[in-house]
């Protein structure tokens, strides 16, 4: 199970109607889009948040995989003379209560990759159709969902005369966002297992930095974080370095890097005088292998905080 993003603005009502997600395979220039292309990536199964004007309004379940339809509506989309396009068929819960995704930015914010993100850093939403959502900000958007539109339900429920039977499309959503979350969560877990797994071994079993060896305190610390990664560098030995727990949350959160020789360059949001207190100092480096280096230094470059 993958999960996707739809940027559906005005034609949302109608897709809903159909029960169906559709795109245009290419512009009238003949160019093609990753935002279109990717609907070809969809299988039976697959989660599907739809976001208009600013909310989560649905989610659902992809019925089948893509097949080539021209298009089944009529609004009139740009640069779309030639209407020949991706379908796919899917069936849509609507939230009782939408997800404002502006509410809950700063939570999101540290989920999306760089690469294909559904928004950018001021919140909005980025123009094109379909977009990739990791397992990471699945497991918050199912969690944020839940916490709107079944909790809060089941409490207002409470006031209900007993006996009283309320169906409602919660009682639908409520195993999807289960078994979504159950899903993601347990991908998350089996890739960090086997990729703390590998890594173990060849960093010696002990922090890269400063030698501690006790296992409940190490980490396999990725450098391409697991959102940015693509389903093989996720369980890639080459894309992390084992640390403990001091030193990973220092890699993790940009305020350590290092370039290709492997050598550290500390953030200057760590003043010198307090280097001793978080364990660092400025001749610090680790052994990296040839594989680490790209890893590393795309770590350097996007995740650092200089
Ligand atoms: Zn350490």
């Amino acid at each position: 199970m993958q999960s996707y993003f739809v940027m559906q603005g005005r034609t949302y009502h109608e897709e809903k109607e159909l029960g169906i997600l559709w795109s245009l395979q290419q512009d009238s220039a003949g160019n093609t889009q990753h935002f279109w292309e990717r609907m070809k990536e969809i299988d039976e199964g697959d989660r599907i948040f739809h976001y208009v004007k600013g909310q989560v309004v649905a989610i659902s379940v992809a019925k089948t995989s893509y097949k080539e339809e021209r298009k089944p509506y009529t609004i009139d989309l740009p640069g779309s003379e030639d209407e020949k396009g991706y379908l796919i068929e899917t069936e849509y819960h609507e939230l009782e209560k939408p997800l404002t995704i502006d509410d809950f930015f700063d939570e999101i914010l540290p989920l999306l990759p760089i690469k294909y993100s559904p928004f950018q850093e001021n919140g909005n939403g980025n123009q094109g159709y379909l977009y990739p959502c990791n397992e990471e900000l699945t497991i918050k958007l199912v969690e944020l969902i839940g916490d709107l539109n079944i909790y809060e339900i089941d409490e207002e429920q409470l006031e209900f005369v007993m006996g009283t039977v309320r169906r409602t499309e919660h009682d639908f959503l409520t195993p999807i966002l289960a078994e979504t979350e159950a899903e993601a969560k347990t991908k998350v877990r089996l890739g960090r297992q086997r990729f703390r797994n590998e890594l173990l071994p060849l960093w010696n079993g002990k922090c890269a930095l400063c030698d501690i060896e006790l296992t409940e305190l190490l980490q396999a610390s990725y450098a391409k974080p697991w959102k940015d990664s693509t389903k093989s560098e996720r369980v890639d030995p080459n894309n992390g370095i084992l640390l403990c727990r001091n030193h990973d949350a220092l890699y993790s959160n940009g305020l350590i890097a290092f370039d290709g020789q492997g050598k550290i360059h500390i953030s200057s949001r760590i003043p010198g005088e307090d280097y001793e207190k978080v364990g660092l100092h400025g001749k610090m480096r680790v052994n990296r292998t040839v594989g680490n280096k790209p890893f590393l230094k795309w770590h350097k470059r996007w995740v650092f905080r200089g």
